[in-house]
């Protein structure tokens, strides 16, 4: 599963003690496992090896730029949301070609951005592919597009009417969300929008939803997408590619998210012989387990019924229990007691625990990063380990309360590397002007 393991009573990421990482890094700190991001990839891009898939890592999972690195070296293309993302992938040498542009709401700018980049040979659009969400987005990328004398590649992004059975906010491909384009309107768009110079009408996107433990949703999606293509091209219309989004599950809470495999293992043979180019935008199940968010107890204490930890790490550092009530699993990384956790999940009540919630000193009152949970016991200066939090952690982070952004560790064998250094003051206020006065 992940390189986050205890040996002789101490959490350690591959072979680094991670009392030693927080001593010399400090905390909260992110800390990411090199063998656990590259054994995830791999994984994942071997189970879908038949259909010869370009993966595109989804940036907005986890955006460190030495990590995008280290999955680019291991063959990764990217995903990106935004502008800025856009950036981040370019900055790290990814080929512009094999980048996808997601996202609802691209502005001009980027559009512009986006078909700016240079590309070898033809004058093709920049990037490899527009997801694209409305009629009114192709629109006005064809317009952008033709301005400049360019041609964009799109892949239309349908709305499935699949319900994922994930949280109302990260359900995408059920027809009461903002995203895609209703599954049956795609033929009239298809048929207007081929006659744009401007746009290369050739994919079709899915993206139903995050995290999706069953793979029922995607094989239902995937059908119904490959039902419309067949007939698009019935009439005509040269369909080359299929990307079939992120969304797959990763280890949070003992619950089992089936194995890259599992997925590919249904998917695969529906994609087959085809004739279509396969497009993946994993994120989570490449990058949640590969990080962890390393915190230290500033205090605890006991008010009316309930028992606190004030942890230095907050909603500032990891969101996604304030946002989405998500579970993340967390354990003194050298309990002084001893008390291994055999396992990580959401029911784990061990014998000599106590009943605790990890808060933040951030407020809000929502401001918490674990609650009740069976903890052993824990002092004021315990370091804790909050778990899977490498996808959507540092990605979701902010400045409220201007507390500054944590540093970033990567760990390959023995040996840490710093990959973000902690922000300063300095940093917080780096961008305001206080305007002058007589
Ligand atoms: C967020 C997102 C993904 C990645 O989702 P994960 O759950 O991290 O795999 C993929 N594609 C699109 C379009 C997205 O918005």
């Amino acid at each position: 599963m992940d390189y986050f393991q205890y040996q002789d009573g101490v959490l350690r990421c591959e072979e680094t003690d991670l009392r030693e990482i927080a001593e010399k890094f400090g905390t909260p700190l992110y800390v990411y496992s090199r063998r656990t991001l590259l054994d995830h990839f791999n994984r994942f891009r071997d189970a879908f090896s038949k259909l010869n898939p370009t993966v595109c890592f989804s940036i907005k999972s986890c955006s460190n730029l030495a990590i995008l690195k280290l999955l680019r070296d291991a063959g990764s293309s990217f995903d990106v949301v935004s502008g800025g993302e856009l950036q981040r992938a370019l900055e790290i040498g990814a080929d512009p070609a094999s980048i996808a542009f997601a996202g609802v709401g691209k502005t001009d700018a980027e559009i512009a951005h986006a078909l700016n980049i240079p590309r070898t040979a033809n004058n093709a659009a920049s990037v490899g592919w527009f997801n694209v969400e409305s009629e009114a987005e192709l629109d006005n990328i064809a317009t952008i597009a033709e301005q400049k004398g360019k041609r964009a590649t799109i892949a239309l992004r349908i709305n499935p009417d699949v319900d994922p059975k994930t949280h109302e906010y990260t359900t995408t491909g059920k027809r009461e969300t903002k995203f895609g384009i209703d599954i049956e309107r795609a033929p009239r768009i298809f048929s207007e929008f081929s006659k744009r110079k401007s746009l290369d009408l050739a994919g079709i996107h899915l993206h139903i939803g995050s995290p999706v433990n069953t793979i029922e949703p995607y094989v239902q999606s995937v059908s119904r997408a490959l039902k419309l293509i067949d007939t698009l091209r019935a009439s005509g219309h040269a369909i080359r590619a299929i990307n079939i989004g992120g969304g797959f599950g990763a280890h949070y809470d003992g619950g089992e998210a089936p194995p890259a495999s599992a997925y590919a293992q249904q998917l695969a043979p529906l994609l087959t012989g085809k004739n279509l180019q396969v497009h993946l935008e994993p994120g989570r199940s490449i990058a949640a387990n590969a990080g962890i968010l390393l915190t230290k107890a500033l205090y605890t204490k006991s008010s009316g019924q309930k028992n606190y930890i004030i942890a230095d790490a907050a909603i500032t550092e990891l969101l996604r229990p304030a946002l989405y009530g998500a579970f993340h699993f967390a354990w003194p990384i050298a309990p002084t007691s001893g008390l291994i956790p055999p396992d990580r999940r959401k029911d784990l009540k061990l014998s000599g625990t106590t009943l605790v919630d990890i808060v933040g000193p951030v407020c809000e009152s929502g401001d918490f990063l674990a609650k009740d949970r069976w903890l052993p016991p824990v002092t004021r200066g315990d370091l804790i380990a909050i778990f899977s939090a490498g996808a959507y952690g540092m990605s979701m982070s902010s400045h409220y309360n201007s507390r500054c952004k944590p540093a970033e560790v990567l760990i390959d064998g023995a040996t840490p590397t710093l990959i973000r250094r902690r922000e300063t003051y300095e940093d917080l206020v780096a961008a305001e002007r206080i305007p002058l006065q007589e």
